[in-house]
């Protein structure tokens, strides 16, 4: 659908902004631009934005969703690793939607550790398929502000997300997703709303966040964890947690202390539970003073699986 009537682009002005910039999509960039007015206010509509509220957007790329957002009347800042782009972004958004507050930020979404003007309550975006996952966790870890996130990502990386325990695609980012939020499909979107079109479906994931397990573990504990129990999908937990614990004989302890069977495997445990498991790591001299303890530091691979 060619959106003529308001702010937002359609097929032709994608491709006439991208010829205009030199942009040929690349698939290492996960670049694939929305040009259909209907999905982008389906997307802006779902995340339920509050009037004038601050919202991070990853990856604006040519302003698709950007100038929903902001049309809806969200405050924008938005996180564009590309430069062509990063530097074409502002000029679209005030040229199509005058007034609009709006700012973007040079740079990979995984170094950002700080961004300007108010702290972001919501992240809405349409994430680069290669990296979303480690860029939804990463946001979550470092922008507490955030109350809600609607991405749209491939579809099966969707169903991860929201995945329940028990399901075959229960895994690393179905637990460290949950320990942020609670989270869920809110709808699928086809191939042909892109340019150019991917060869995989999308889907809308909705997290809003919520406080994560109460445990005297620490959040880099409790993913190591799930990190060595997801190593080895087929493993019981006993042979899968050996490793972090020294042994298999400490792993049962472990896990017994913690009132997990032993024999179960990661895909049937809530985080919870994960995080009663972590509270049983030993407590290893912090040898840096960094008040960061060797244990806690095993994991940082966020959303590897
Ligand atoms: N939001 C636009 C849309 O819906 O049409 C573009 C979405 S496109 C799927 C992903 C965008 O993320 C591209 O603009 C790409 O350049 C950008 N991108 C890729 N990796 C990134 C990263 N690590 N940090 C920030 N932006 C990134």
């Amino acid at each position: 659908m060619n959106d003529t009537s308001s702010a937002l682009l359609g097929p032709a002005e994608i491709r006439d902004l991208a010829g205009r910039l030199g942009v040929r999509p690349t698939k290492t960039l996960g670049q694939n631009f929305l040009h259909d007015g209907g999905t982008v206010r389906k997307i802006v509509r779902t995340a339920g934005l509050r009037p004038g509220e601050r919202v991070v957007e990853v990856g604006p790329g040519l302003g698709s969703l950007t100038l929903g957002l902001v049309e809806a009347g969200a405050s924008v800042v938005a996180i564009e690793i590309d430069p062509v782009l990063a530097g074409q972004i502002a000029d679209t958004v005030r040229t199509r939607v005058p007034g609009a507050d709006f700012e973007v930020v040079l740079s990979d979404a995984l170094d950002v550790t700080t961004l300007p003007g108010e702290p972001p309550t919501a992240l809405v975006a349409n994430l680069p398929y290669n990296v979303a996952v480690p860029v939804l966790l990463t946001m979550l870890q470092r922008f507490a502000s955030l109350e809600r996130v609607l991405v749209m990502v491939q579809a099966e990386v969707a169903d991860r997300i929201a995945a329940v325990p028990g399901s075959k695609i229960y895994g690393i980012p179905s637990v460290k997703a949950a320990w942020y939020a609670s989270a869920r499909r809110a709808g699928t979107i086809g191939r042909n709303v892109f340019w150019p079109a991917p060869n995989v479906d999308s889907a809308l994931v909705y997290l809003e966040r919520r406080d994560p397990p109460s445990t005297t573990a620490s959040r880099e504990q409790v993913f190591a964890v799930v990190d060595a129990a997801f190593a080895q999908r087929r493993k019981t937990l006993r042979a899968a947690l050996s490793g972090v614990f020294g042994s298999g004989a400490a792993a049962e302890d472990a896990l017994r202390a913690a009132r997990v069977d032993p024999g179960a495997r990661g895909e049937t445990l809530v985080v919870e539970q994960f995080a009663r498991i972590a509270e049983q790591l030993p407590d290893l001299p912090d040898t840096a003073g960094t008040g960061v303890t060797p244990a806690s530091g095993i994991a940082e691979q966020e959303g590897d699986e």
